[in-house]
């Protein structure tokens, strides 16, 4: 009403503006910190995936190794056999006892190779590289020789390990079907190939502790492992992964598996020989193959925890910074929006001052000249107050002005409105897109709404404290908005020569 502006709607204005520079930190600093973990964090997975392909690699070209050694160990003693069995078609005494030293022979020279042997079709023990027979000797409860006996097939076969009847050590038994002239079953020979052999040839290919390497039959009956374990041997692999899931898909591969055995995750690279009836893989466990990824990891890991606590602390120095320059920023905006409301409010009755007033003048007269409306100014002095002063004193003179201005004030209601204190006692009240009529009433309510007041003034005729009021009022056309001024005053002044307390109009 009275046109000083609010300072509670600018504060909040204020506030307003504070909020995107403090939320634009915030979201800086958590852009930041995302994009460092998102980075650090693919980085992770990424050479993470490349150990383990390097080490799927690596399992892969160790098990095609294995296989190939393998394969050379079960063919020289292949060679031997078949040389056994051709030498087999001349069976006198003589040329047995020729044959048994060259079985002798070749057990000696060759590494893998426990012992020779051949069976006759039941079973009975005829030549063996070694001196000695056990008594009564009789193989035809072996699978193998059952087999060779059911099965035309002249193929080596690979049997399950089982412990020699000569030594009591572990052999892998290598077999083959001997027939006589006619076709028909004429016995078996045997190759032992020492279990041990397999032990010292997986002990040249580098593993780790956890790791593994094992041989093992088609169907899956372990024959040889790395580490070697006694209990282990002959157990059957069937129900692991690599049997049951891997091997039927693909004859060669590399795989990463839960051990059925000691429930260690390994990653395998297998391989079924093409020869023999045998499947070789060889591992390293998970725990290793990422053991310098988990260590380079660790350390990278606090690594970053530094880099994105100084994130965090500079972040809450640079908050901080940014809050105090707001609230720095907002203290100044607010004392210089109080400055602006001492600079245009009068000290003693809390009203627009004249410098409030000038300036308002100017805007409401453009305004109405834009749109073609009235304006009204009334102008207001107390009548005899010299006296009054000289009567009462200052002091009472300082009260009555206040009481005078807050009558006035009360009986204006429009918020375009302004009451202003002019000057002395003197008073304006500038009254945009108002009539001449509307103005005189409103004039004449303050003069009443004085007179309510019944303030005693003993030297005005009265015998109260009364107004002289001026209004102007006019549609402005090309004249200078000043002559609103000089208007009032000079009706003012009319009202004053025609004996005070009462309302002069003009327009
Ligand atoms: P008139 O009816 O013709 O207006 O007579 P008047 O005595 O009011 O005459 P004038 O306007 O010349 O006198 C104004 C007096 O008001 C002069 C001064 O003593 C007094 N006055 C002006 N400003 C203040 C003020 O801020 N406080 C007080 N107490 N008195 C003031
Ligand atoms: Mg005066
Ligand atoms: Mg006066």
């Amino acid at each position: 009403m009275d046109g000083i502006p609010d300072s509670s709607t600018e504060d909040i204005a204020l506030e307003s503006k504070r909020l995107p520079v403090l939320a634009i930190t915030i979201a800086f600093l958590m852009v930041v910190t995302i994009s460092i973990l998102s980075i650090y964090g693919i980085q992770v997975t990424n050479s993470k995936a490349h150990e383990l392909e390097q080490a799927r690699l690596t399992s892969g070209n160790l098990a095609l190794s294995i296989a190939q050694q393998a394969t050379d160990t079960f063919d020289e003693a292949n060679l031997i056999l078949e040389e056994l069995i051709e030498r087999l078609d001349d069976q006198s005494p003589q040329a047995l006892e020729k044959t048994q030293k060259l079985l002798k022979k070749r057990v000696f020279t060759t590494e893998q190779l426990h012992g020779l042997f051949f069976y006759d079709q039941q079973g009975r023990w005829i030549l063996t590289s070694f001196d000695y027979q056990p008594v009564a000797a009789n193989n035809s409860d072996r699978d193998y020789f059952k087999f060779h006996q059911e099965n035309v097939t002249l193929s080596p076969r690979v049997g399950a390990a089982l412990r020699s009847r000569t030594t009591g050590e572990w052999v892998i038994p290598l077999t083959r079907r001997v027939n006589d002239a006619q076709g028909h079953f004429k016995g078996v020979v045997l190759a032992s190939i020492k279990m041990d052999y397999f032990d010292k040839f997986f002990a040249r290919f580098n593993i780790d502790d956890q790791g593994a390497i094992f041989l093992a039959l088609p169907q899956g009956t372990l024959i040889a492992r790395r580490p070697f374990d006694e209990k282990l041997i002959g157990t059957s692999l069937a129900k692991g992964e690599i049997f049951s899931v891997h091997i039927p898909k693909a004859p060669a591969g590399s795989v990463m598996v839960k051990s059925i055995i000691d429930g260690v995750d390994r990653l395998f690279g297998y391989r079924v020989l093409y020869k023999y009836p045998l499947v070789v893989a060889a591992a390293n466990s998970r725990e290793s193959i990422l053991s310098s990824w988990r260590a380079d990891t660790y350390k990278m890991t606090a690594m970053i925890a530094v880099v994105l606590l100084i994130n965090l602390l500079v972040g809450i120095l640079l908050f901080k910074q940014v809050r105090k320059g707001l609230r720095v920023e907002n203290h100044l905006k607010k004392a210089r929006a109080v400055l602006e409301t001492l600079v245009l409010q009068d000290g003693l009755t809390g009203l627009a001052n004249r410098r409030h007033l000038e300036r308002n003048l100017e805007l409401e007269w453009l305004r109405a000249s834009r749109q073609r409306s009235s304006i009204s100014l009334i102008m207001l002095d107390i009548d005899l107050f010299k006296s009054f002063n000289d009567h009462y004193g200052h002091v009472a003179g300082d009260h009555c002005i206040c009481a005078v201005g807050q009558a006035i004030s009360q009986c204006v209601r429009r918020p375009s409105d302004l009451v202003v204190r002019y000057g002395g006692e003197e008073f304006a009240i500038l009254l945009p897109d108002t009539e001449p009529g509307g103005a005189y009433v409103l004039a004449e309510n303050i003069r009443l709404a004085v007179l309510d007041l019944a303030i005693e003034h003993t030297e005005n005729p009265a015998g109260l404290v009364t107004v002289s009021l001026g209004v102007y009022s006019c549609v402005p056309a090309s004249t200078e908005f000043k002559s609103l001024l000089m208007q009032a005053d000079s009706a003012l002044y009319m009202a004053k020569r025609a004996g005070r307390n009462q309302t002069v109009p003009t327009s």
